[in-house]
């Protein structure tokens, strides 16, 4: 599952991406050095040990000089390092977006509100295995809402971009010297590769306007290079075509759930949604279904305020067409 030889590549001077393999799957943090050294994500609670530290100590930089560590949204595999980061750093600022701190700073509601917030009505949810990969967490020092400005040296600046929809104060930094944005889980096409290159699972998506929202506002900026959390890197033309895959997914799990309401005219609930449209939706392993109920719970919860789809009062809910 870890894999111990932790590879890590200097995209543009300055600009390193630091990689290891988390679940079969990539997982990367970003570091940016100038006079500030600021890392972007913090991987699970073992990374900085067994990734981070390494490839600071192989580049010269001594892990006491970060001076912020910007976790781009809630997730055991993005902050579960942050407190192994702020034990080796005292001095880094911790930063994330406004709207994420309370599922950042408290293991219990990132469980209840993140994880686990489909059990009571729906019979979905996820168990507490996972949250060990988190051993502890920190309170954040700086909160962002977009548009901000980070130095890093003189006229060396990223900017914060608020691109929610995976989480609601998702952030992507962007770094307009190489017109690269770092966009970590924010936009995530038709879901999440392996290394071997198949796919682990689905899209994790969880408010559908915000998230086709941070597409299209992505699509508006100037981007030559787009650095995600799981994803290889893309360029030029490839950035443009991620990004519309990621919107035709959407479109895809919309029309699907339609139709399958349609065919399920006494209703149906949000498991019965997601094991129909998850084999029609990617070729992940049957048992991965699971990763797929935040965006099936975003697309009913979609339909029901757009008044297309009613959800019932019964445990578990049912929905039907309006
Ligand atoms: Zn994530």
């Amino acid at each position: 599952m870890w894999s111990l030889q932790p590879k890590a590549m200097e995209l543009f001077p300055g600009v390193h991406r630091i990689e290891s393999v988390f679940g079969g799957r990539l997982l990367f943090q970003y570091l940016f050095a100038g006079d500030r050294i600021v890392l972007v994500d913090t991987g699970i609670g073992s990374t900085p040990h067994e990734a981070i530290f390494f490839y600071l100590e192989e580049i010269g930089i001594s892990a006491k000089s970060i001076s912020m560590v910007i976790i781009t949204h809630p997730d055991l595999d993005h902050h579960g390092g942050v407190s192994a980061i702020k034990d080796a750093s005292p001095n880094a600022v911790l930063a994330c977006g406004r709207q994420d701190a309370a599922e950042i700073e408290d293991k219990e509601v990132l469980y209840r509100k993140r994880y686990n917030f489909l059990a009571e009505r729906h019979g979905l949810g996820f168990g507490r295995e996972a949250m060990s990969l988190c051993p502890g967490t920190r309170k954040m020092e700086v909160l962002f809402k977009g548009n901000e400005r980070i130095e890093l040296a003189p006229g060396r600046a990223l900017e914060t971009w608020h691109v929610p929809g995976h989480s609601a104060g998702h952030l992507a930094l962007y770094d307009a010297k190489h017109r690269a944005v770092f966009t970590s889980d924010a936009v995530q096409g038709n879901g999440y590769p392996t290394v071997e290159g198949g796919m682990a699972f689905g899209p994790t998506y969880y408010v559908v306007s915000s998230y086709l929202s941070t597409i299209a506002f992505l699509e508006q900026q100037p981007i030559e290079h787009l650095f995600g959390g799981h994803w290889p890197a893309m360029h030029g033309p490839e950035v443009g075509r991620f990004l519309a895959r990621s919107r035709s997914f959407v479109q895809r799990a919309d029309e699907l759930i339609v139709a399958f309401l349609k065919n399920h005219t006494r209703g149906a609930t949000l498991r019965e949604i997601l094991y129909a449209i998850n084999p029609r939706l990617g070729d992940w392993p049957q048992d991965a279904a699971p990763f797929l109920q935040f965006a099936a719970y975003g697309h009913v919860s979609a339909l029901c305020q757009a008044k297309r789809v009613k959800a019932s009062d019964e445990s578990p809910v049912r929905y039907r067409l309006a």
